[in-house]
């Protein structure tokens, strides 16, 4: 069976207006029409014959193609009904693919996927990048790499380092789970409807261990929240929305030897691991 390349302008303007299809920006909807930027998305991704990936928002199947075509195994999980009879007579023909239909934040994704490790690849809806990418790295599931197109801007947190103005708590969580690279950049041209901004794809290869020891996940996460909540303010003060008051705060401060004059984007993972290691060590000796 001959496949029409669905990354194609043309094409896409035909399936749209053949299925009477709007595009929603609701959903996050910007279809890609550059076959270069699929073939590499797949490429990152590390794809071939007996892999499986899991691919979030298959749109019209233009990534789905691409990631069908290197042999591995591909479910998509779409929200949009309207997509769903589309994704039939778009990508039905491979043998590979299978469509899910459904809400990739409410689906039971170990269910779906069943055993074993998967990657997945996507062109995120840039509506809900963080939660989509959060949820999928807090639930440590058996993920070896996620390849995702973002908008550029997100890619450049994910990958910040200390000190710098794009580094934050999506930053430290993302180096936390994963080794986050930007693979190449992407721009407005190469989707429909064009987006404003600049995109980019990152490779995030998932740890087996974190790079740091941590006692209690729950208040490294809490401390790295509450030292980002407002950036101007030092680490005295911010650790305050951590619920714990001033004398603990100091004591935490001097067990670790981290001056409370410095402010929470000047911290390492290393260090907001050791704030939270003091945090747990005297809430236990409580
Ligand atoms: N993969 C296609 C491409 O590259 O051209 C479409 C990418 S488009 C940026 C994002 C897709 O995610 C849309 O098809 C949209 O309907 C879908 N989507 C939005 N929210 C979703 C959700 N919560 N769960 C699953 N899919 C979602």
């Amino acid at each position: 069976m001959i496949h029409p390349v669905i990354a194609k302008k043309d094409v896409t303007l035909h399936i749209l207006k053949r299925f009477g299809i709007h595009m929603s920006k609701k959903l996050g909807q910007n279809f890609l029409i550059d076959r270069t930027v699929v073939d590499r998305i797949a490429k990152a991704a590390g794809l071939e014959e007996g892999k499986r990936v899991l691919e979030i928002g298959p749109g019209i199947g233009t990534l789905t193609q691409g990631l069908a075509e290197t042999g591995a195994d591909v479910t998509a999980v779409e929200i949009d009904t309207n997509l769903i009879p589309v994704l039939a007579e778009t990508v039905g023909g491979y043998e590979n693919v299978r469509v899910h239909h459904g809400d990739i934040l409410r689906t039971n994704i170990p269910e779906l996927m069943g055993e074993g490790t998967f990657s997945v690849a996507a062109n995120l809806p840039y509506y809900i990048t963080t939660p989509i990418i959060m949820g999928l790295l807090e639930a440590r599931l058996p993920i070896d790499v996620l390849v995702t197109m973002v908008q550029k801007e997100v890619a450049e947190r994910m990958v910040a380092r200390p000190g710098t103005k794009d580094y934050g708590a999506l930053s430290v969580s993302v180096q936390y789970f994963t080794e986050p690279d930007i693979m190449f950049t992407v721009p407005p041209r190469s989707f429909i409807p064009a987006p404003a901004v600049d995109s980019a794809v990152i490779r995030c290869r998932v740890r087996e261990n974190p790079p740091v020891q941590v006692t209690e996940e729950k208040m490294f996460f809490r401390v790295v929240k509450a030292s980002f909540a407002q950036r101007r303010k030092t680490l005295s003060n911010s650790l305050k929305v951590t619920g714990y008051g001033a004398d603990v705060i100091k004591e935490v401060l001097a067990m670790t030897g981290i001056d409370g004059q410095r402010r929470g984007e000047t911290l390492s993972l290393q260090e907001f691991a050791d704030l939270a290691n003091a945090f747990t060590k005297l809430k236990n000796e409580q």
